[in-house]
């Protein structure tokens, strides 16, 4: 974007004549290395066809479209006449903005401009200004606006009260990247005000990063305790930056439309919210011209305004600015508006359509310059915002993100684009083959869902079964949900197109999803998104992009599960994608296929260009692009090795876990689905030492009774064949809710009523989870452990049910065990010692709350490390207090199967690590690696450093 800078003014200029002036102009610009000399005539012949004079002494010449090839490179020189100069059309200037533009980079200039026509006294404080800062700052200083637009609104929410609505707008807002969570806090601490006609407003100015509006609608308006509620606005509030739109909604409230707008689609909220009035006509049209509406063209769509007759309004309906009139020259320019973008014309009365229709001509005609048509596509019309230019990131340079999958990958990238899907709001705007009634629009729809369900049938036989089949399945149901299929044929019967329909009721839920507490049921809105697309492609007939023959590293800003599922993954050497945590599904899918993934690494990432040579470390959590060749070689060497380890170590898979020296460490496995115990033994498992249950229940609607968790347990431990299973009982509540088991919401779900704690207030599932287990075992090795314990008194509790239990069932002897997953336990593990069978370290909470970092925080989990001192510290106590009275200790979080980590654990006298069941035999080749008396000095010099930086940095060093 061209901005005006104090190295491009000139102070204290003097002209004997405006030609005189102009030849300054275009001796500058030379100088500067802006254009040739021979743009001097393009700026003379610009200046003959008509007065480049905009107001408040300020003119902005420049060069005739056939002079840009006189341009070097874009950019404008800005020459102040203190005295002044007479302009051929009897203005007087003082400053001249001198452009040089190769395309309409120019406009954003002008735009900043008109700003400043408005202000009183410009044309004496540009003769005065004494430094070339005071003359930036006075042509400069445009005024920020709120934002509001179609990602700022939120529509149709299915929320119940006022209070929620508000919610909703501000975690819209903060979506939208406007505010930060400060801002969603103090939202939710306040209660909106009324402001009359079912309207309410909620503010804030904490944690504001662009000043910007939502509105919030229920699905249907309510009458709440307070009195009706039709929407609530959330307002982004910032200096004076909002105050326009504030006068704006109480002119609405005014008129009294403001009722209506909780039935108002998107296009008509921002168009009441830009000011246009409910009983306005209105006609669009878009900008022909190729540098957009500079002065030229608008003084003639002024021209034509003023002679209607009749106020005639206009505004752009590209990001809900500000309706101005048509009649006032620096607001027609201060639109911006650009080449492609749409103008909404309203007036009001009688003769109103006949004077739309002069502007629409008028605009179509060119308004005075040749114009060619835009193509037939981009003719449809879009609210979508203007992209954010992104910069690329730096060659040969790590760029850090969320580790995922461990692995390193080498490749070119295939930047996965999410496909533009265009189509009209409205189905009346539909072509007569398409069909605009609501039947057809309905039929139109069903034929679409019933595309999208075989596509993803043929995907599910090509699967052929695993987690990717399962997602999917499922991705199957979310077709099938009724109310989505049911919100959809709502909006059509409003009158929307199926496309936007269709969108509306999938955006609607996951929005919904999205604000759940819970961050693995937040992460399925990823899932109906790309259900959403699936069926969008189909009614718009767009290709989902192809990736190429050759092995590739996929790029994409969020990748869905069905994107993995539709690739050949054996071509996928690694996953990099903008947003997700380590638990969104394409991060589980990617550790399930074995492929090196790298997550949230920001939308930088979305400018690498196919085939830019990119690699991508999934264990540090980190990419490099376009690396030096030396860098790359040291890569593949790295790379070359690691496959060679990993063959070997998969050949060596049914070794006993040992050090070289013979010291017994057991490598065991982390699953989450008992149908998986079987790969387990396969990758070389000594056994299970963490089995979520969890996830058997999630996988059900309602609580399984006994006979179900029976045979769920059975399985696995048969798999086994006599290897032990640690279960861990259900560690659920806070941000993991069960949908059957309903909890109050809590304002810290981390620090709520979770794992034991929870499950001791339901004695009765947590008993028929130990009654299943028990039963399920009969005389085969289980071990039971108890998730989120704080203290021995949870312990105790856990225990007498499981005692009486035993008794009850006559069940042989089981080992009890606890997670050291909350520092208090590590603290006190001497006491727990004496009473518990065994400790199993979950590291990956036990990091979250020794370090204060939520584990799945997108900006800070790569922080949270548990080879951090303090945590290790943490391990060595309970490692002492275990052994003390006899009893053993395993690790089963992530950090068992870090490389680095690995001898730094068993040097701490760890007994058991237990990991993803595809690391199994890079951990036990790992022990393989070293001695145990090297081991115990690794873990004397990580526990002697102060951070978890220096403990890697002190291993790396050996
Ligand atoms: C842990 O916290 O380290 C752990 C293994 O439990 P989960 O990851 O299931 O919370
Ligand atoms: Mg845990």
């Amino acid at each position: 974007m061209l901005t005006l800078h104090q190295d491009d003014v000139l102070l204290d200029c003097h002209a004997s004549d405006w030609r005189d002036a102009l030849d300054q102009a275009a001796a500058s610009l030379a100088e500067a290395g802006r254009a040739t000399p021979d743009y001097r005539q393009g700026l003379h012949d610009r200046e003959a066809q008509s007065s480049t004079y905009l107001g408040n002494a300020i003119a902005i010449p420049h060069g005739t479209p056939a002079s840009r090839d006189q341009v070097l490179s874009t950019g404008v020189r800005v020459l102040q006449f203190p005295q002044g100069v007479e302009w051929h059309d009897g203005n007087r200037v003082h400053v001249l903005v001198t452009i040089a533009a190769q395309s309409d980079e120019h406009l954003d200039i002008l735009r900043a401009l008109t700003h400043v026509l408005d202000r009183e006294g410009v044309p004496e404080r540009l003769a005065k200004a004494g430094t070339r800062a005071d003359v930036i700052a006075e042509l400069s200083k445009a005024p920020v606006v709120a934002r509001v637009d179609i990602d700022t609104l939120c529509l149709n929410f299915p929320a119940k009260d006022r209070f929620e609505l508000a919610l909703a707008g501000a975690a819209r807002l903060r979506q939208a990247g406007c505010v930060n969570a400060e801002f969603v806090t103090a939202i939710v601490e306040q209660e909106p005000v009324a402001l009359g006609q079912g309207l309410w407003l909620a503010s804030s100015a904490q944690g504001v990063a662009t000043p910007a509006l939502s509105l919030a609608t229920p699905e249907a308006a309510f009458i709440g305790p307070k009195g009706a509620v039709n929407g609530v606005f959330c307002l982004a509030a910032q200096g004076e930056a909002h105050l326009g739109l504030l006068e704006r909604i109480a002119e609405l409230l005014d008129s009294g439309d403001g009722e209506a707008l909780t039935d108002a689609d998107a296009a008509t909220v921002l168009a009441r919210l830009a000011g246009e009035s409910a009983s306005a006509e209105t006609v669009r049209v878009r900008v022909l011209n190729a540098h957009g509406l500079h002065a030229r063209p608008a003084k003639q769509l002024v021209q034509v305004a003023r002679n209607q007759g009749m106020p005639i309004k206009v505004r752009l309906l590209e990001g809900g600015a500000e309706t101005v009139s048509a009649a006032s020259l620096t607001k027609v320019i201060g639109l911006g508006a650009r080449r492609g973008q749409t103008l909404v014309f309203s007036a009001e009365g009688d003769g109103a359509v006949e004077a739309l229709q002069a502007m629409v001509e008028a605009v179509r005609g060119g308004l005075g310059e040749k114009v060619t048509p835009l193509d037939e596509r981009s003719e449809i019309e879009e609210y979508r915002p203007a992209p954010v230019e992104l910069e690329p990131l730096d060659a040969d340079t790590p760029h850090p993100a969320v580790p995922a999958a461990p692995g390193l990958a080498i490749g070119t990238v295939f930047v996965m684009r999410t496909p533009r899907f265009e189509y009209p709001e409205r189905a009346r705007d539909l072509d007569g083959t398409r069909g605009g009634d609501a039947s057809a629009q309905k039929a139109r729809l069903g034929h679409a869902l019933q595309a999208a369900a075989e596509q993803l049938e043929a995907l599910i036989r090509r699967a052929q079964g695993g987690e990717v089949a399962e997602i999917l399945s499922m991705h199957e149901e979310m077709l099938e949900d009724p109310e989505l299929r049911e919100s959809a044929h709502e909006g059509i019967d409003e009158g929307l197109s199926a496309e936007a329909a269709w969108w509306r009721s999938v955006d609607t839920a996951a929005r919904a999803q999205e604000m759940l507490a819970d961050r693995l049921l937040a992460e399925r809105a990823a899932d109906l998104r790309d259900v959403g697309r699936r069926v969008l492609g189909i009614l718009c007939g767009v290709e989902l992009p192809t990736p190429p023959d050759t092995p590739y590293i996929l790029v994409m800003d969020d990748i869905g599960p069905s994107d993995v599922a539709r690739l050949d993954t054996a071509k996928v050497r690694g996953l990099l994608t903008a947003r997700g945590g380590a638990t969104s599904h394409s991060a589980i899918l990617a550790r399930a296929l074995g492929i090196p993934a790298v997550v949230g690494a920001g939308e930088r990432i979305m400018t690498l260009t196919d085939g830019t040579e990119l690699i991508l470390d999934g264990e540090r959590g980190r990419v490099i692009p376009a690396p030096t060749r030396e860098r790359l070689d040291r890569a593949e060497l790295r790379l070359k090795e690691h496959e060679a380890r990993q063959k070997a170590a998969y050949a060596a898979r049914f070794d006993e876990g040992r050090t070289r020296d013979g010291h017994r460490v057991e490598v065991a496995a982390n699953l989450g689905n008992t149908a998986h115990a079987a790969d387990a033994v396969e990758y070389g498992a000594e056994g299970v030492g963490l089995l979520r249950t969890e996830f058997v229940f999630m996988a059900h609607a309602d609580a399984p009774n006994l006979d179900t968790q029976i045979a769920e347990y059975r399985e696995a431990i048969d798999a086994l064949g006599g290897r032990p299973l640690v279960a861990r009982t259900l560690d659920v509540g806070g941000d993991k809710p069960l949908p059957y088991w309903p909890l109050p919401q809590e304002d810290n779900p981390f620090l709520g009523l979770r794992g034991i704690r929870l499950a001791l207030t339901r004695p009765d599932i947590l008993e028929t989870q130990l009654r299943a287990l028990l039963i399920a075992a009969g005389d085969k090795p289980l071990r039971i452990m108890l998730p989120m314990v704080k203290d021995i008194g949870e312990f105790r509790a856990a225990k007498a049910i499981l005692d009486r239990l035993q008794r009850e069932i006559q069940a042989p002897d089981v080992q009890l065990g606890v997670m050291i997953e909350i520092p208090s336990c590590a603290l006190l593990a001497p006491s727990l010692a004496e009473e518990v069978d065994f400790f199993s370290i979950g590291t990956n909470d036990l990091t979250q709350y020794t370090l204060a970092i939520d584990r799945g925080h997108p900006e800070l989990s790569a922080q949270s490390d548990g080879l951090h001192p303090a945590v290790l510290r943490l391990i060595q106590m309970t490692v002492i207090a275990a052994h003390a009275k006899g009893k053993w200790v395993g690790v089963c979080g992530e950090l068992a199967s870090d490389a680095q980590a690995v001898p730094v654990l068993v040097g701490l006298g760890v007994d058991e690590l237990s990991v993803s069941l595809r690391q199994v035999p890079m951990v036990k080749a790992r022990l393989r690696e070293f001695d145990l008396s090297e081991a115990r000095r690794q873990a004397e010099l990580a526990l002697g450093q102060a951070t978890a930086e220096a403990v890697r940095e002190a291993l790396e060093a050996l």
